[in-house]
């Protein structure tokens, strides 16, 4: 069933008046009628079920509260950017696959340069980008994405348990230091961390983690992590 994040507060026997994208999106693509069921997940990230009323303007009765899913460790995924096409996927994966804040990270061998003038513009895609991934994938939570950041900052962003996928390292496994506590990991842009870089976050207390035998492209690293992040977490 589709879901859409609404901004005000829900309870049953709220009626609100879908915003002219959802609108356009139910009555338009998906040729729903009045009486169709959907989704909202409400500005307190409660699911409930609601019935529509389908005429110019679309409004949506709320019929049901949902059992909201059970909370588990954030993931907050630092990718270093990448080129646009890439970046864009990525993000949509991301936010389908767990991520609570992906942070576009910029290290010396990252080649995408984003211009000052251009970073609200593009954050505003990204937010976009990722909304619509945890609304298609009945996320109760919505993923976020910052703002860029150099890797000598990202100390910011640590987590609990921080990680760095790096492809030299040969003993540890993801799998194995991965767990139900928040996590931050960090990937590499196409041409990986330099020594220097490792070191660096190695000394700030990201463990090094291997992500198998095979040299991943920086983007299908980034979702194999989530993939195994999320497959532990189910086992636990
Ligand atoms: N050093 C390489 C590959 C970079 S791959 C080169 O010179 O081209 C891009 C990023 O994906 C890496 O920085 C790392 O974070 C991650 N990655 C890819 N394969 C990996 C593996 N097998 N184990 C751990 N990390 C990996």
């Amino acid at each position: 069933m589709r879901q859409y994040f609404v901004t005000e507060r829900l309870q049953l026997g709220s009626c609100v008046q879908l915003s002219r994208e959802i609108a356009h999106h139910l009555k338009n693509v998906l040729r729903k009628k009045s009486g169709d069921m959907i989704r909202l997940v409400d500005s307190e990230g409660q699911p409930f079920l609601a019935e529509l009323n389908v005429s110019d303007t679309v409004y949506a009765t709320v019929s049901q509260q949902l059992e909201e899913k059970d909370k588990q460790g954030t993931i907050t995924c630092c990718p270093c950017l990448i080129k646009r096409d890439k970046w864009e996927m990525l993000i949509q994966k991301a936010a389908e696959m767990g991520a609570d804040r992906i942070v576009p990270v910029i290290s010396s061998r990252t080649i995408v340069h984003i211009d000052e003038k251009e970073i609200d513009r593009k954050l505003t895609r990204w937010n976009k980008i990722a909304l619509e991934a945890c609304q298609q994938s009945n996320r109760t939570d919505v993923c976020t994405v910052t703002k860029p950041v150099y890797l000598v900052n990202i100390a910011e962003y640590m987590s609990e348990n921080n990680l760095l996928a790096y492809e030299n390292e040969e003993n540890a496994q993801l799998l194995d230091l991965c767990d139900e506590r928040d996590i931050t990991i960090v990937t590499g842009p196409e041409g990986g961390f330099s020594s220097q870089e490792a070191e660096f976050l190695n000394g700030l207390g990201f463990v090094s983690c291997s992500l198998g035998q095979r040299i991943l492209r920086a983007e299908t690293a980034v979702l194999y992590a989530l993939a195994v992040i999320d497959a532990k977490r189910n086992t636990l």
